[in-house]
């Protein structure tokens, strides 16, 4: 492995190497406190399960988690409902867009995985029917992992997820139709929407993953987040399914469980090394960030990280 101050200039060649990719993608415009983020940001983080931390760029800065929230929930929830959980959502990928809402029809509302959205509705209600305050137990939970107390839910993405929330909606209420939902509708959506809403910069967020990295214990404090199974299990699922319809390409160039949003966040875990987060708001069309990818890539080429 690279010694730690080789690590922090590769990462500060690479991010100078991908700003000619600033303008190549598009800011999600859904929602307007996502549009309203500037285009040419960027920041990359590296944390090591040995307590290293290398970064490059706006690496303090924070994003809206959106999807890399899914994570999170997953972890949660199947520590709390155990197996069971997969009678109610599936473990393979899904071919089709993240909120698409045919296949859940087909499949008489089991969704394909947990962290396309209807999975993590799914993944929410679990969450809302075990906790009696689950917006905070999410909250407590990443904060604890982050060994940090002042991450927050940002309350104006929250609302306007709120009021743009008619797709998620959809699914919800069809699955609740196929007996799928156990609490009601509006207050899973709500915690879903919260758990989106999450505040979180890059250093941040690679630090709360590292237990992924390290066979489900959290390096700082030496905590069992999740079973060693189950670190393994999630990186399976977000090696086949985290990147949209863009995984399998991922898994073919980069070679890495990862897990992208659209505010413009990718992790991604290297087993028994780290994890590396990227942020850069600009997405391409499979709602990948366009210069998120090209740190991640360039940085696991150049220490030759893929699993594969
Ligand atoms: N809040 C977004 C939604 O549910 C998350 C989308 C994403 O990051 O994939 O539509």
């Amino acid at each position: 492995m690279k010694q730690p101050h080789a690590i922090t200039s590769i990462l500060q060649q690479l991010l100078q190497q991908s700003q000619p990719l600033y303008r190549e993608g598009k800011v999600a415009n859904y929602i307007p406190a996502l549009a309203n983020v500037a285009p040419e940001q960027a920041a990359i983080a590296v944390a090591t399960i040995d307590g290293q931390l290398h970064t490059a760029g706006a690496a303090d800065t924070a994003f809206s988690l959106q999807s890399v929230s899914k994570v999170f929930g997953l972890v949660m929830a199947m520590n709390r409902l155990g197996d069971d959980l997969w009678h109610r959502v599936n473990m393979e990928p899904s071919g089709l867009p993240f909120n698409s809402i045919v296949q859940l029809e087909w499949e008489k509302g089991i969704p394909r995985n947990p962290v396309i959205n209807a999975g993590a509705i799914v993944v929410s209600d679990v969450l809302v029917s075990h906790y009696s305050a689950s917006k905070n137990a999410f909250l407590t939970f990443i904060r604890r992992l982050a060994n940090n107390e002042h991450i927050y839910a940002d309350q104006a993405v929250y609302l306007s997820e709120l009021e743009h929330g008619n797709r998620n909606a959809a699914l919800a209420y069809l699955m609740k139709s196929f007996g799928n939902i156990e609490a009601e509708v509006p207050q899973v959506l709500a915690h879903y929407f919260h758990q989106c809403a999450t505040s979180m910069n890059c250093q941040q967020l690679a630090t709360s993953l590292l237990f992924l990295a390290n066979r489900g214990v959290q390096p700082h404090n030496n905590e069992q987040v999740c079973s060693r199974r189950d670190a393994h299990r999630v990186n399976a699922i977000l090696s086949t399914s985290g990147m949209y319809d863009q995984s399998g390409e991922f898994a073919f160039k980069v070679g890495l469980p990862a897990k992208s949003g659209v505010g413009g966040a990718i992790v991604a875990i290297v087993p028994q090394f780290g994890v590396i987060t990227a942020w850069s708001p600009a997405l391409n069309k499979f709602g990948n960030s366009v210069v998120g990818m090209k740190l991640i890539s360039l940085f696991a080429e150049e220490l030759g990280l893929s699993l594969f």
